[in-house]
């Protein structure tokens, strides 16, 4: 094969000159790969729970506006953008607000009326990916590597995006487009409100080079505090460490801040899954014809389906109690109840209910199963628990 020679030649030669380049200038060995290749996109509506009333009520608009409680311990939830002129911002005590902006209006929040507009957006972004990871009531990460509307860049579908929740909704969202969630993210604050920033990876570095430490997402105040008393208060002081060195100062933060600072964060976007039921069965090895002997399989279902409800954290209100016969004929009875059932003695009592008006054969059951579903308040957030409040 004559042309295989000829390479193998061209290869030795490369080869060799890197061998003696390497032997001149040691090439530090990656040890985090960077996966350059995917298209995310981050979208984050624009002061959204001031944005939604803005939207629904004309008179507000154009008005420095609050959304959260007035009185004394109350804090602002968002403020509208004519508000923060004023410098009045989520999280800050009503009354400090107050005092920035005389004029400010504060208006009650609607957590349920922002969850049904956050259901509108998440079915905009639907038609484009499924491939979404909400990061909270108004944010989410969409990764468009392929996307339902075939494009091309990811800055295109931003776009899209961002034109139906504009023309559908009449909201603003600003969008960050790159090739991991990190710079994606970054990129969406860059120029908010009606932000749209891509950060290619060419770019990547000279980008993250001009943002304070603070930028980086997951950097606190005090990790923030600990990289300035180092003197680390840029990127490219930071890629002057190594991964040891940063982890004996962060932890696993160190890890972190070695791979943001070189534009490298390789996690997937994580399509959030919603649970809709929680449930365990037992199979009996002979089938069982007497009714003690189901109620104690019961006991058992019960004590298991407690654990399990408590190590998912779901929540439901309807109890489900699934029967087989010895024929594989399989019956199913249901009760619901209006609150969320989470307790052995609640279940087993339901469940008993539940077994009362169901037929045993003659000839015995097979298998018994107990499922909770129909979700209530999915970890519903407060409207003024601030670990849950949106972004800006
Ligand atoms: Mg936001």
């Amino acid at each position: 094969m004559p042309s295989i020679m000829p390479v193998f030649c061209y290869d030795e030669q490369i080869l060799h000159f890197f061998l003696s380049f390497s032997r001149r200038m040691p090439i530090e060995t990656p040890l985090f790969r960077n996966d350059t290749h995917r298209k995310i996109v981050h979208v984050d509506m624009d002061a959204f729970y001031a944005s939604v009333e803005q939207r629904d009520r004309p008179e507000l608009r154009g008005r420095p506006i609050a959304v959260g409680h007035a009185d004394g311990r109350g804090v602002v939830a968002t403020a509208s953008y004519e508000a923060r002129q004023f410098g009045v911002r989520s999280a800050m005590p009503s009354s400090r607000a107050r005092q920035l902006c005389p004029d400010l209006i504060f208006v009650e929040g609607r957590m349920s009326h922002y969850k049904a507009v956050s259901a509108e957006i998440h079915e905009i972004f639907r038609r484009f990916t499924d491939v979404i990871e909400p990061i909270s009531i108004d944010e989410a990460f969409l990764d468009v590597t392929e996307n339902k509307a075939g494009l091309t860049l990811g800055v295109e579908v931003a776009k899209a995006i961002k034109k139906a929740i504009r023309t559908e909704l009449n909201l603003v969202a600003s969008a960050g487009v790159s090739y991991n969630k990190f710079l994606a993210k970054v990129a969406s604050d860059w120029r908010k409100p009606d932000g749209l920033c891509t950060i290619h990876p060419d770019r990547a570095l000279s980008f993250i080079d001009q943002l304070p430490v603070e930028a980086f997402w997951g950097v606190g105040p005090a990790t923030a505090k600990r990289l300035h008393e180092l003197g680390l208060d840029s990127a490219p002081k930071i890629r002057a460490l190594s991964l040891n060195e940063l982890i004996a100062h962060f932890g696993e933060m160190g890890s972190i801040l070695y791979q943001f600072s070189r534009g490298i964060d390789n996690r997937s976007v994580r399509p959030e899954r919603i649970r809709k039921s929680v449930g365990c069965e037992e199979t009996f090895e002979e089938d069982i014809r007497h009714r003690a002997l189901l109620e104690d399989a019961l006991r058992r279902l019960a004590e298991e389906l407690e654990g399990r409800l408590a190590r998912s954290g779901f929540r439901g209100s309807t109890l489900t109690l699934k029967i087989r016969h010895y024929d594989f004929t399989t019956r199913t009875r249901s009760i619901s109840v209006g609150t969320a059932i989470t307790d052995r003695r609640e279940i087993l009592r339901l469940a008993d209910e539940l077994l009362d008006g169901a037929t045993i054969p003659e000839r015995g059951v097979r298998l018994l199963g107990l499922t909770v579903s129909t979700p209530v308040d999915e970890r519903q957030p407060l409207l003024f628990d601030l670990a849950a409040l949106p972004g800006d």
